[in-house]
């Protein structure tokens, strides 16, 4: 069995390992057309930002260390040209010039490519993209040499990670965004947490603004021009827009390559040639919760992925399952993390949003910070994706409820988790465990949600009543607002009912939990009564 691995990186060196580890006889040959193999992309920012001092730490392995220990063939600096499907040959453009490379089984793990937009400007050498180990070393040396501005093009989660990690080595940063917020994969109302961030420390964020073109300055240095006419002075630009399929070899082939340009797999990772295999970022995966096709670039889907193929390459009946997107981002002193679908993947799809603000730890244990927490919900009760911003513990909720959406779990089935608990590590009632008994309470109607979004509607036609305390109110409230601290509505009831004049009671406290108590009072003196989810916290970031 001679099985050939176009791209030797997650998906493809996974794949290489795995099959060595099957089958001892297999022969193995790895193609990578760069310099490098089995290196972690996803450590890339972390050498810009000093925090991985030698770029030589990203590099996992080499050719010969992959010989040694697994006994494959590596060949870096060989590219794959072309595939002839009928001979069962790779092309191979190799130092030594051009050859075939016969296959049994073709794994094509070729990755993505960053999308580079048709502007004037981007071959400027002090423009680069952060995907290879020579554009972090280029960026690097660029700021050691001096560069003392930068412009990021694009807030996702690379834009994000290579602002930081331009801050951390002092260089003063624009970041630029097409969409109306950062890190578009969150809902707003967390994304706005994430913007207040940078600006905290120090980063300019222009979103709903797109760079045209950048230009040279006479200083030497550049200008990076926005369609709001506005002119940003860099001495480097970070190009991180996005990535697309890197799937010009398989449409070459005839293999069936999607809208998006995603090579298009079956589950066992089969493309439409039944010796070619395809796996990461190239490909197309359905998403766990959407049932959409298309690409997910990230790092564990990959990997995985590339494991599949090489049990399926060797004859195992196996499939991976779809695909979370769970993610995780450090922006500064916050983490921003997501799983599944988030509220714009859901926007023809009836569902509950549930937004808490639990603390990461028991709040009577100093030191406990708000996990902003994003839960939507079908209205079957099934689990659809949650996100979570914060500075201690994001990761590991939302890593709970990745896990929870994997099994099959129910929203209310968070509630029943037995999470580990000592105070300094987590609360008796966990962030997850109350999301979960928040949606026991929306499923089964104690709880009445209204949301920050319907503020305008809400205004035109409910009574606002605040329930929060006197020095709250203070310290800033809605106008039209009816103020009653919780602690006094059952006395004051007679109060709310002639403010509300035959209206319906929308209550807000600064996080929604005292105006659940008060909700569950409106009703019981028979108002139509709703709580705001997340409180003045959630309405303050969107509004
Ligand atoms: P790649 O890892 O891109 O490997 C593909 C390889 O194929 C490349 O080396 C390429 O040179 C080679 N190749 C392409 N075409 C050919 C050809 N014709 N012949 C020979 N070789 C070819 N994901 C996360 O989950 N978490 C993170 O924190 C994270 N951080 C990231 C940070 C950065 C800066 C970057 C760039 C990516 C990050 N990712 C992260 C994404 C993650 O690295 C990718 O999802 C993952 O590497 C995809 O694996 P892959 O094998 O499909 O492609």
């Amino acid at each position: 069995m001679k099985i050939v691995i176009v791209g030797g990186v997650a998906a493809g060196m996974s794949a290489a390992a795995r099959a060595r580890r099957l089958a001892e006889d297999a022969q193995i040959v790895v193609l990578e057309r760069g310099p490098h193999v089995s290196f972690a992309a996803c450590g890339l920012p972390y050498h810009l930002s000093g925090e991985i001092a030698d770029a030589d730490d990203l590099l996992l392995h080499t050719p010969a260390s992959l010989q040694s220990a697994l006994g494959l063939d590596v060949r870096t600096h060989s590219e794959a040209v072309a595939i002839d499907r009928a001979a069962r040959t790779v092309r191979v453009a190799g130092p030594q010039g051009e050859y075939d490379e016969p296959y049994d089984a073709l794994l094509l793990a070729p990755g993505a490519v960053a999308v580079a937009p048709p502007l004037p400007g981007l071959d400027l050498p002090a423009v680069r993209t952060l995907r290879t180990v020579a554009d972090a070393v280029a960026l690097r040396e660029r700021v050691d040499a001096g560069a003392r501005r930068a412009v990021v093009l694009g807030a996702g989660f690379i834009g994000l990670e290579a602002v930081e990690a331009l801050r951390h080595r002092g260089v003063d940063v624009d970041l630029v965004e097409r969409a109306p917020q950062v890190l578009p994969p969150l809902d707003p109302e967390l994304g706005a947490l994430v913007a207040g961030e940078l600006a905290d420390h120090g980063v300019r964020v222009r979103t709903g603004v797109s760079a045209t073109g950048v230009e040279e300055a006479p200083d030497g240095g550049m200008v990076v021009v926005l369609d709001d006419g506005s002119r940003l002075p860099a001495d480097l630009v970070v190009l991180s827009v996005g990535v697309r399929p890197d799937s010009a070899l398989a449409a070459a082939a005839g293999l069936d390559v999607d809208a998006r340009g995603a090579i298009v797999v079956d589950a066992a990772q089969r493309t439409s040639d039944p010796h070619v295999w395809a796996a990461g970022d190239a490909t197309a995966v359905v998403h766990a919760v959407t049932g959409a096709r298309g690409p997910v670039p990230l790092a564990g889907p990959a990997n995985r992925a590339g494991r599949t193929a090489a049990d399926s390459m060797l004859g195992a009946e196996v499939a991976s399952p779809p695909v979370l997107g769970t993610a995780v981002v450090r922006v500064m002193g916050l983490t921003a993390a997501v799983t599944g679908a988030n509220a714009a993947m859901l926007a023809d799809v009836e569902h509950h949003t549930l937004h808490l603000h639990g603390g990461h730890h028991a709040g009577f244990y100093p030191g406990a910070q708000a996990v902003h927490l994003v839960v939507h919900v079908g209205t079957d009760g099934r689990l659809l994706g949650a996100q979570a911003v914060g500075r201690e513990g994001v990761d590991k909720r939302i890593d709970v409820i990745a896990t929870a959406v994997r099994a099959g779990l129910r929203a209310t089935d968070l509630a029943d988790l037995e999470l580990a608990y000592a105070p300094p590590y987590g609360a008796a009632k966990d962030p997850v465990n109350m999301a979960g008994f928040v949606a026991q309470n929306v499923l089964d109607g104690t709880l009445a949600l209204w949301h920050a979004r319907d503020l305008d509607a809400v205004r035109a036609s409910a009574l606002v009543l605040d329930v929060r305390g006197d020095a709250e109110w203070a310290s800033g409230h809605l106008p039209e607002a009816l103020h009653v601290p919780h602690t006094q509505l059952r006395d004051r009831l007679d109060e709310v009912v002639a403010a509300a004049a035959g209206r319906p009671v929308r209550v807000h406290c600064a996080s929604g939990v005292r105006s659940y108590l008060a909700h569950r009072v409106l009703v019981a003196a028979g108002l139509d009564s709703a709580s705001l989810s997340g409180g003045m916290q959630t309405l303050r970031a969107v509004h």
